[in-house]
């Protein structure tokens, strides 16, 4: 059966500005077997270009299709749930981008929703006009719950932080669409127009990566590059499916599916003509 790949980038494909050893090998593989794949990323801060671009620079050639951010899939929950609303923004251009393409407007004062993403431009006015705005009935809306972010010189503050922050001073808990949400992982499944037995969640990070894989029945691969050492497994009660010491290990993806990996249970998959089915099971 055919299999197609989520795969998330920071920790797998590169480690901030450097390109894992063998990644470039591992996407050239996916093309020339025709595997599907998307990048999904719990980053707001880039459009989907920006993402495209950061891979170019590093030797990875992918198109804007294969780039899926935690910000379209926020923009697109919200344009779903209510058509033309407004929200007050704090983040950057990723995320101004995708609510804008979705038919959101930006605005200062009461505003459907709070969304917040990561950025460098986050100030304590800012916050405080979020909470007051909370406090009025927008609603608040996280585009991850990622706490920090590993970075070449340390750890930076992730999105998760400032929304905890929100969630202090107002009381009021936010609604996350990144992943693991379910949300985010459908969509992107949905991209690739992949059935849920098709779909293989390659990432680095058990709490996001792994997760929300294993919450929507997709098979699950670990990267030993990023976040997570094969010791820190025992401290979860669900685990991969498979491990890798890093992606070069995949750069014969369809082997290391029919191999490495359970095989999809196509009894996961939603019936798409339900009477078909029925007359099949007669
Ligand atoms: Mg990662």
């Amino acid at each position: 059966m055919q299999a197609g790949l989520l795969i998330d980038m920071d920790g797998v494909i590169y480690r901030g500005n450097e390109v894992v050893a063998g990644a470039e090998q591992f996407i050239q593989g996916l093309k020339d077997e025709e595997i599907p794949f998307i990048f999904l990323t719990n980053n707001s801060q880039r459009t989907r270009r920006d993402v495209q671009t950061k891979l170019q620079r590093m030797g990875i050639m992918v198109e804007e299709r294969h780039i899926f951010t935690c910000a379209m899939a926020t923009a697109r929950f919200l344009a779903a749930k209510k058509p033309s609303g407004t929200a007050y923004v704090i983040g950057e251009g990723g995320l101004l981008q995708a609510l804008h393409r979705n038919g959101y407007s930006i605005v200062d004062h009461r505003p459907d929703f709070v969304v917040v993403g990561e950025g460098r431009t986050v100030t304590l006015d800012a916050l405080e006009r979020a909470a007051n705005m909370i406090l009025n009935g927008a609603k608040l809306i996280a585009t991850n719950l990622d706490p920090n972010c590993p970075t070449q010189s340390g750890t930076r503050p992730g999105c998760g932080a400032t929304v905890a922050y929100l969630e202090a001073v107002t009381g009021i808990k936010a609604f996350s669409v990144g992943k693991p949400s379910p949300i985010m992982m459908r969509a992107a499944r949905k991209e690739l127009k992949l059935a849920t037995s098709q779909t293989v969640m390659l990432g680095d990070t058990m709490e996001t990566d792994i997760l929300g894989g294993v919450q929507m029945g997709y098979r699950t691969i670990l990267t030993l590059t990023g976040s997570t050492s094969r010791d820190d497994l025992d401290h979860y009660a669900y685990g991969p499916d498979a491990i890798v010491e890093s992606v070069a290990e995949l750069c014969q993806a369809s082997k290391f599916f029919r191999e490495r990996l359970p095989q999809g249970n196509a009894e996961d998959d939603t019936v798409a003509n339900l009477e078909a089915w029925k007359a099949a099971q007669a």
